[in-house]
Formats: C-alpha cells, sequence, structure tokens
C-alpha cells in the first residue's frame, strides 16, 4: 500500500509527499510532531502537518539564516536562536568557533526527537557551547537579563505557539536583549503565500531598527520554494558584511560571500510586496 502526506497550505493548494516510512508520531504539549522518510527528500520533520526541514534541503535554508547575520558582524561571540530546535541552526552557527549560542525552544520534544531521529542536525544541541533553555521565545525575551550580538527567529509558521514571533511587541524585545551593536534575522515565510505577513513585518522591523532588509532565497520543500528572512540591525550593515569565510573548504554547501551579496537582490514582485501593495 502507498503511504502520502498530504500537507494542506490553502483551500486551493496541497503538497502531497510519498512517504517509504513513517519513524515516529507523538502529540506533544505544544503540537502534533512526526517524522517520516519520504521517498524523495530523505527523513523529514512535520509539525502539525508541515514540513520543517528535510534532510535533503535543509543545509539552504540552515545555512542562510545563519551565516549571513553572522558574517555581516565584525565579532559575534553570543548568539540567541528562537525556536530551532531540530538544531541544523545551532550547527551552522558552530561553524564559527568563537561562539557561544543560547537556543530558546518551547517543545523539548522536538529537540528530544531530532536527537535521536535526525541526528545530523540534532547532534549540535550537545556541543558544551550551546545552552538550551525549553520556553517560550516571546516571555524569554522580555524577561531575559542576557544581552547578545546577534538573536535569530527560527520559528515554525505563524499558527500555535508560533504566533507572538511575528509581532511587533516580540521585535520590541528582541531589540531589547541586542547589544547596542547587534542584529537580528527572523525567517518571514513565502512571498507568495504569506504577502501581508511579510510586510507587516518588514513595517514593523523598519520602525524599531535604523537598518531592514528582507532577502530571498529558495527552499524547495517550503510552499512554492520561494522563502524570505527578514534582517533588522542596530548598526552593521549586511550589504557591506564584515568578514568573508576562512572556514575549511567544504563547509558550506550553499553559503558564498557572492551569495550574501545577491541574496538581497529582489525581484519588483517582492519590492511591491514590501511596500504593501502585493
Ligand atoms: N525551519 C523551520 C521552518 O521554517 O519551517 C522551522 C523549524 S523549527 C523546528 C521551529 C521551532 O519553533 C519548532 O520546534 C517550534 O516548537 C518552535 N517554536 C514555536 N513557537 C515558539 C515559541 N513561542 N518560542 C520558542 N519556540 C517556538
Amino acid at each position: 500500500m502507498e503511504l502520502w502526506l498530504i500537507e494542506e497550505h490553502t483551500p486551493g493548494y496541497s503538497v502531497n509527499w510519498k512517504i517509504k516510512q513513517t519513524i515516529h508520531t507523538e502529540k506533544t504539549a505544544f503540537q502534533h510532531l512526526a517524522v517520516v522518510e519520504t521517498v524523495d527528500f530523505g527523513r523529514a520533520l512535520i509539525l502539525d502537518g508541515i514540513v520543517q526541514v528535510t534532510q535533503t534541503d535543509e543545509f539552504i535554508y540552515h545555512e542562510m539564516i545563519a551565516h549571513v547575520p553572522l558574517f555581516t558582524h565584525p565579532n559575534p561571540q553570543n548568539v540567541l536562536v528562537i525556536g530551532g530546535g531540530d538544531g541544523g541552526t545551532v550547527r551552522e552557527i558552530l561553524k564559527h568557533p568563537q561562539v557561544q549560542v543560547d537556543l530558546v525552544e518551547i517543545d523539548a520534544r522536538v529537540i528530544e526527537n531530532c536527537r535521536r531521529f535526525l541526528p545530523e542536525l540534532g547532534q549540535a544541541l550537545e556541543d558544551p557551547r550551546v545552552q538550551i533553555v525549553v520556553a517560550d521565545g516571546i516571555e524569554y525575551v522580555k524577561q531575559t537579563e542576557k544581552r547578545y550580538d546577534i538573536v535569530i527567529i527560527d520559528s515554525s509558521d505563524p499558527i500555535g505557539p508560533a504566533t507572538g514571533l511575528f509581532s511587533q511587541e516580540f521585535y520590541q524585545g528582541v531589540y531589547r536583549v541586542l547589544k547596542a551593536d547587534g542584529l537580528m534575522v527572523a525567517q518571514t515565510e513565502s512571498p507568495i503565500f504569506n504577502k501581508e505577513l511579510l510586510s507587516g513585518v518588514y513595517a514593523d522591523l523598519q520602525e524599531l531598527f535604523p537598518l531592514a532588509y528582507v532577502y530571498l532565497t529558495c527552499v524547495p520543500s517550503y510552499i512554492a520554494g520561494f522563502w524570505t528572512f527578514s534582517l533588522a540591525s542596530k548598526k552593521y550593515d549586511p550589504l557591506q558584511p564584515a568578514r568573508k569565510p576562512s572556514l575549511a573548504e567544504g563547509a558550506f554547501r550553499y553559503y558564498t560571500p557572492e551569495i550574501h551579496h545577491a541574496t538581497f537582490v529582489l525581484p519588483p514582485f517582492v519590492q511591491k510586496v514590501l511596500k504593501g501593495n502585493s
């Protein structure tokens, strides 16, 4: 019998994934969680029916969410990741040897299951430079006394516990926990299916920070491929990154200094979305 995962995005659009095997499913305190073996994309983590990471293309998303802000900063030492319990973003951050990471993930079961079933991602969370806090990122940025060079918001879609991670109140908290020269980046969904969300986040970040940009990449397993990240900075301009990779050859499969620049070049339809007239 054939097994298919039907990923329903809108009333008119769904993606069908052929599955070799369901490896694990459970209902956590926050969401439905599954790890499956797909036919074409390797293993995948599914939360509330939506694909979060696949073994085949996770490197694109994780390299782009981590290295664009990290190479923009001249000397990043303290990085906060909100969400990201799969470990992929932390794995990329740890390629910068001087960095300590705090990971604030609301759902401990995501961390535990990714360590077990997706170790090439989850293992990074065992590194001694990583401190894990199981908590709501929204509360964390309101309360912590710690200050960071970089905050990376690696959230799930704006439903359930992640809804507040796309609000201006939350970005005010992020601004508060950033040092005077800090910067943040957030995954901000599809420029085709989430236009209002993207233009709203961009407007909020422009209001709060002196510098705000959106950059674009392609993650084949995410809805319609195109994917956006929103970067806001108190001082450093990502169009003039402070550093270039001097890391071992082979450390990156997607990120290069040229791609760093190219990712900020937006097609007119995305520029229109950012102006709020899509
Ligand atoms: N790369 C992914 C994507 O764009 O689909 C994101 C993956 S990562 C698994 C997202 C994580 O954010 C989930 O593990 C989820 O539990 C976590 N999360 C959601 N809301 C949160 C909140 N309020 N505070 C902290 N973590 C949260």
